[in-house]
This record gives structure tokens, C-alpha cells and sequence, in this order.
């Protein structure tokens, strides 16, 4: 069979006893446990009418119950459709709608909510799980045996849907097969040395690819145990570091364990590998954190379309500031315009080929078309560079990109020039309406000491002091923190908002 779960199972430690996740609170789920789970939850959805195919729309906290119905969805052939917690009424409403899913899993305090949006959107059945596993879908499972069958699958059938993350516009459906994810989770587990002594501290959500592909597939594919936990909550995090061999995060992850003295290379001791990705790492960061625990994170990049793309080696250089090189099943190109593809060192834009590349957006075939090239290349939206030495950096996204008279404003390169002053924590960059020049260059500052900001006089000259005057901020504004949304990715959309009558 060409399931993901079969795979799974064929790579389920002999001892079916063994932890598969371990929370917080000392639950444990066994990987026995785990597939009978999936078992019975398969089984309840089947006996309800769900069939091969049909999605399965989820808006649950995170729990171990929550990822079995993850695997549930895998073994019976539905497609798995998971919504961000913080999506609200209208936003899942349009999820919803979009899925048309034969099934919605929402927590219990959402259900009557739900409810309705069910009812206007071809009303399928709503059934409740809440953080604890307690709800109706554990209710109605409790009831039927855990038997169902490891559903026969093509490759090129759907295993789940994941909607990104609506950074740049509207969330949009990534169709992805058991292929896609297959061969994805295979180049990790093998670049990244995942062994079954592995011990992964899980504290990424799962409505993403980042919790629910790339750390719950490696600890799958090699037979590896978990810590489990709800969330990110730092001092949990470094109480249960010590226990751990593999920890995964956003950027934001690693800032705030930096952000308190007791964690240190004490609390690495256990560890072989961090990795980062979902937004960029600073190299400020990287570094930070390299002097304060020996351990060089390994930055990889990657997207909900098409999984991971690029790392740093495992053995080799992992360089700040850099995203690596294609992992081993993907092709990864520079291109100009018309698709030609460029030289080293030429930026220009990110165009990747390989299994794991999504069968197309969900309902949105003339979108899927624009994003692939004739030979199958798709665009990634991303802007990027390769080196000499082959490693991949990403310069920002196309979305992102300034045009201010004519000229190519890169906001990455305007932000490391902010980001230099001693009074500025970080920067983002954007470009706005403006009657002369198309757009104006905006940055949005926060300061290193707020009691201390930086006034927008001295940013404007220190940016005519190092670069050209079109580059140079027409405007600079000061405020606590960048807006950002679960997964650490900084909302230019919304700032663009906040200063779109900035100029007019
Ligand atoms: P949308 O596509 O809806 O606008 P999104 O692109 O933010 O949202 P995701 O699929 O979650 O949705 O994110 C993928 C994007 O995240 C990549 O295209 C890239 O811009 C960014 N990204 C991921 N990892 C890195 C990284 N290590 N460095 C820089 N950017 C990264
Ligand atoms: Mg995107």
C-alpha cells in the first residue's frame, strides 16, 4: 500500500510499547495505543459517513487525542484539514465553506458557533474535543470497536489539506498527497539522523506543517518518542530540555529561551540538534545562542506547498543568515524574469521541483497554474540568492519587495542596515502608496530599550550614511513590538494597512 500509515506501521519500534508521546502532566500514549486510537476514531467517522477522500476540518487545542485523529484521517483515506486555533468565527466560516468537508472537529466552547457555520455550509456533522480529549467525539468512539482498516491509497491521493498561513492575502488550500509527505518526511529523518533513541520536545502547534510534518513525521518515520506538550511555555521547556535530544522552533522560540539566564548548556546537555524555520532566524540570534549553549541551530526553509525545501547540513557548516542547501529529493533554482534561470550570487526568484511538491491549491486551478512553470517548477513566491558554495538565501518574498521610482527596494537589506543601530531590537520594512514614487519606503522600529527610543532623525541619516537615497526610509515609526502572528511571522500586510494614507 502506498498510505502514509502503512509506512508508519512499518516503522513502528517491534516493541508496540513503547512511548510514542509523553505530556506533561506523565500521560503516557504508546504506539500501540496510538493506533488502536486511530482505529477506533477511523471507524466512528466511517460508520458516520465519512468515506475515502472526504475532508476533515479540525479546530482543536493541541492533545494527544487530537494527533490520533490526525492518524485516524491518514489511515481511513480522509484528508485532514486543520485550522489555526486563533482563526475566528468568520475565519473558519471561510475555511469551512472553502473544505467543504464532510466533518468538522471544533472545541467544545465553539461548538454552537460551529454549529451554524455548519449549517450554512452543506451541514455536515460537528462533533467536539476539547484540550483535555474529553468531548463528543470521544463519547461516540468509546462506543465502537477500534477496527477499522489501513485504507488502500495512491500516491497521488490526498492525505491532507493544509491552508497557508495567510501572510501575503487570503489562507489558500494546499493539496497534499501521501507522496508529498512521504518523501518529505524520508529526506528529514535522513539529513537530520533520526534514530529510534530520539527524544523530540514537541511545542509547535499542529495546525501547521512545522508541529505536524516535520517534528511528528521524523519522530514517526524513525520510531522516536516525544515530550508532548500544549504549547510553548519557556521554563517548561527548559525544565523538560534535559530529558530531550531534538527540540524544533520558530524563531521566536529561541529568542525567548534566550531571554532568561537558567538556560544555558546545562539545560542542552541531553541535545544533538535544534532546528529553526517557518520565518527567518537573525543571524544575531543564531549566534546568541551558539555562544550561550555550544549548539549551532540548523536553520531549514520551507513552505505549507511544498514542505521542507532547503537546510544547513548536519555535519558541515550551518551558517547564520543562510537556509542551506536542497534537501536530498528536491531541485531548488534562482530564476530571472521569464524563468531563466540565473548564475550564483544573482537574486532573483526561489523555483523548486520534487515528490514532495503539492498537487495544486485547493478550488483555485487558475492560481495552481500561474504558480507552475510549463516543466513543473513551482514559484515559490520567494526571493532568493545561491552562493558560490551552493547555500540558499532568501532575501524576502516577492509580496514584500519595494518598487520606489522604478527601483527594486529589497526590505531585508533596508532592515539589516536599521537593525545595525545599538538602540533598534529589529525593523520591518514596508512599502506604501505614494503619488511620486509608486511606493514609499516606511520602517516600523522597535526599540533595543524602550525607555530609550531611537528618534527618527538619527534612523533617516544612518540610512543615507549606507545606502543609496531611494533605499532610505521616507518614514520611520516607533512601536513595541512587530505585529506577528502564531508561527513568529511578521505581518507586513497589516503594517502596510496601518500606513496605507501615510503619503496621500
Ligand atoms: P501565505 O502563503 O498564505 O501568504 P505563508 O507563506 O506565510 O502565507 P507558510 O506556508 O506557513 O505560509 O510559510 C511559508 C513561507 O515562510 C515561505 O514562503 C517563506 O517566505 C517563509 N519561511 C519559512 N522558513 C523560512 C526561513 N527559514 N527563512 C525565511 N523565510 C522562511
Ligand atoms: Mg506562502
Amino acid at each position: 500500500s502506498h498510505a502514509l500509515y502503512a509506512l508508519f506501521q512499518s516503522r513502528c519500534p517491534a516493541d508496540r510499547n513503547k512511548t510514542l508521546l509523553e505530556a506533561d502532566d506523565g500521560h503516557r500514549v504508546t504506539y500501540a495505543e496510538a493506533d488502536a486510537e486511530a482505529a477506533r476514531l477511523a471507524r466512528l467517522l466511517t460508520d458516520r459517513g465519512v468515506r475515502k477522500g472526504d475532508r476533515v476540518a479540525v479546530q482543536v487545542d493541541k492533545s494527544a487525542r487530537a494527533l490520533c485523529l490526525y492518524l485516524a484521517c491518514l489511515r481511513a483515506g480522509f484528508v485532514f484539514v486543520p485550522m489555526n486555533t486563533a482563526y475566528t468565527a468568520d475565519e473558519v466560516a471561510f475555511l469551512v465553506d472553502n473544505a467543504e468537508p464532510a466533518a468538522v472537529i471544533c472545541r467544545p466552547a465553539d461548538e454552537s458557533v460551529v454549529q451554524g457555520i455548519a449549517a450554512r455550509a452543506g451541514d455536515p456533522m460537528v462533533l467536539t474535543l476539547g484540550a483535555d480529549g474529553a468531548g463528543s467525539l470521544a463519547d461516540a468512539a468509546a462506543a465502537v470497536p477500534a477496527d477499522a482498516p489501513v485504507v488502500d491509497c495512491d500516491p497521488d491521493d490526498l492525505a491532507a489539506m493544509l491552508y497557508t498561513s495567510g501572510t501575503t492575502g487570503k489562507p489558500k488550500g494546499a493539496m497534499l498527497t501521501h507522496r508529498n509527505l512521504a518523501a518529505n518526511g524520508q529526506d528529514l529523518v535522513d539529513s537530520w539522523r533520526f534514530t529510534a533513541d530520539d527524544v523530540l520536545l514537541h511545542a509547535l502547534p499542529i495546525f501547521h506543517a512545522h508541529g505536524l510534518f516535520v517534528a511528528f513525521h521524523c519522530v514517526l518515520l524513525a520510531g522516536a518518542s516525544m515530550i508532548w506538550l500544549p504549547g510553548f511555555h519557556r521554563e517548561t521547556v527548559v525544565r523538560l530540555l534535559p530529558r530531550a535530544t531534538v527540540f524544533m522552533g520558530v524563531p521566536t522560540f529561541y529568542t525567548r529561551l534566550l531571554a532568561g539566564e537558567d538556560f544555558d548548556r546545562d539545560a542542552c546537555r541531553s541535545m544533538r540538534l535544534f532546528t529553526a524555520g517557518s520565518a527567518p532566524l537573525l543571524a544575531e540570534t543564531h549566534m546568541a545562542f551558539q555562544d550561550r549553549t555550544g549548539h549551532a541551530i540548523l536553520e531549514r526553509y520551507g513552505m505549507t506547498e511544498t514542505g521542507m525545501l532547503t537546510g544547513n547540513p548536519y555535519d558541515g557548516e550551518r551558517r547564520p543568515g543562510s537556509v542551506g542547501v536542497p534537501f536530498p529529493q528536491v531541485e531548488v533554482r534562482v530564476c530571472g524574469e521569464g524563468d531563466r534561470p540565473l548564475g550564483t550570487r544573482e537574486v532573483g526568484g526561489v523555483q523548486v521541483r520534487g515528490p514532495n511538491v503539492m498537487k495544486g491549491y485547493w478550488r483555485l486551478p487558475e492560481k495552481t497554474a500561474e504558480d507552475f512553470t510549463a516543466d513543473g517548477w513551482f514559484r515559490t513566491g520567494d526571493i532568493g540568492r545561491i552562493g558560490d558554495d551552493g547555500y540558499l538565501s532568501i532575501v524576502g518574498r516577492a509580496k514584500d519587495l519595494v518598487i520606489s521610482g522604478g527601483y527594486n527596494v529589497y526590505p531585508k537589506e533596508v532592515e539589516g542596515v536599521i537593525d545595525d543601530r545599538p538602540e533598534v531590537l529589529e525593523s520591518a520594512v514596508i512599502g506604501v502608496p505614494h503619488p511620486d514614487f509608486g511606493e514609499g519606503v516606511v520602517a516600523v522600529v522597535v526599540p533595543a530599550d524602550p525607555a530609550a527610543p531611537p528618534s527618527e532623525d538619527a534612523i533617516v541619516t544612518h540610512c543615507r550614511q549606507h545606502l543609496a537615497n531611494y533605499k532610505t526610509p521616507k518614514r520611520v515609526f516607533v512601536v513595541p513590538e512587530l505585529p506577528r502572528n502564531t508561527m513568529g511571522k511578521v505581518q507586513k500586510a497589516q503594517l502596510r494597512e496601518t500606513h496605507a494614507d501615510l503619503f496621500r
